[in-house]
């Protein structure tokens, strides 16, 4: 067996399409598109590339992405004034704080000022509760990619053993409540499951298995069930050579589908972020509305 490859850029080109339309039906509808800013302490390389790579993912849109730098030895305070001062501006509709920012700056402080009907990447902690219960949109880019990539193999998750190996906030955690809200059986594994030796006893029992630690090669191919979806979030550098969790060649011959590292979960996080714009100006139309 050879697992069909879950390839990103192609189910995030398709997503874009439908958002594309979207926007431009809000457009005709309303003469306006989403604005979405990506508020940024510094002008780091890294940064800036990924900031980019945002902005033209915006464009292929037809979104309104805004790049603004501020000073990176700007106080915590002054930059949860200018955080107010773009929640107030009604002709804003999504706001992010980029990531990493400085070592003085307390980020998930921080994150908590944005708006939450504005909240792009849906960290803020009220949409993470509200996330909880099933009443936001706005959900973190990450697990709604993994998500998409899940749905897209048409398979029926009610009942399926789902195992996600690490349960970091951003990652692990709401995404093991998405999985919920399908009805899948969910196992969330982390360090502790590891020491206890007990890793590839869940990992052998997945039918869908998601990675988000960080490890390269930490899960062995063999180790995986005949016909699992393997959807593998990390992101792991070696020189110039960028490897997933998952050990790819082995575990592509047991799995029935698997994405690649990189082009599988990057690509549609991206997009994720941006579906997120388009709700966020969505929700923010019908509050003007009413
Ligand atoms: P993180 O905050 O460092 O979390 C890693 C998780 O893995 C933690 O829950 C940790 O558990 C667990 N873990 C560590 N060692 C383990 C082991 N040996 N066995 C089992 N679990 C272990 O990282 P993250 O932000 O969630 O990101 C995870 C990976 O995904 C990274 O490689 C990151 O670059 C990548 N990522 C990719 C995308 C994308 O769009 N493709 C987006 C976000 C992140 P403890 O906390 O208990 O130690």
């Amino acid at each position: 067996m050879s697992a069909l490859l879950l390839d990103g850029k192609i189910l995030a080109g398709q997503i874009r399409e439908q958002l594309k339309r979207e926007v431009q039906e809000l457009k005709k509808n309303t003469g306006c598109v989403p604005v979405l800013v990506n508020l940024m302490m510094g002008q780091d390389v890294g940064s800036c590339a990924y900031a980019n790579s945002q902005k033209k993912v915006a464009e292929q849109i037809g979104i309104d992405y805004r790049l603004i730098n501020v000073e990176e030895r700007l106080s915590q305070a002054k930059l949860i004034e200018h955080i107010e001062t773009l929640n107030r501006d009604k002709n804003i509709h999504g706001l992010m704080i980029h990531k990493p920012v400085p070592e003085h700056i307390n980020y998930r402080l921080v994150a908590n000022y944005v708006d939450i009907r504005k909240d792009l990447e849906g960290i803020n902690v009220t949409n993470i509760g509200k996330m909880l219960l099933g009443e936001t949109h706005l959900i973190p880019c990450t697990p709604a990619a993994v998500m998409e990539h899940i749905k897209s193999t048409k398979v029926d998750l009610k009942g399926k053993e789902v195992v996600v190996v690490g349960h970091s906030d951003i990652v692990g955690k709401p995404l093991a409540l998405l999985l919920l809200r399908e009805l899948a059986t969910v196992i969330v594994c982390h360090i502790g499951t590891s020491q206890a030796g007990k890793l590839i006893e869940h990992v052998g029992r997945a039918d869908i298995l998601v990675v988000a630690v960080g490890k390269a090669g930490l899960i062995k191919g063999e180790w995986i069930k005949k016909g699992a979806i393997v959807v593998d979030v990390g992101i792991n550098k070696s020189g110039s050579r960028i490897t997933g969790d998952v050990e790819f060649e082995s575990a592509r011959k047991r799995a029935s589908f698997i994405t690649p590292v990189p082009g599988g979960v990057g690509p549609v996080t991206v997009t994720m972020l941006m579906k997120n714009g388009v709700q966020a100006f969505k929700s923010q139309l019908t509050s003007k509305i009413a």
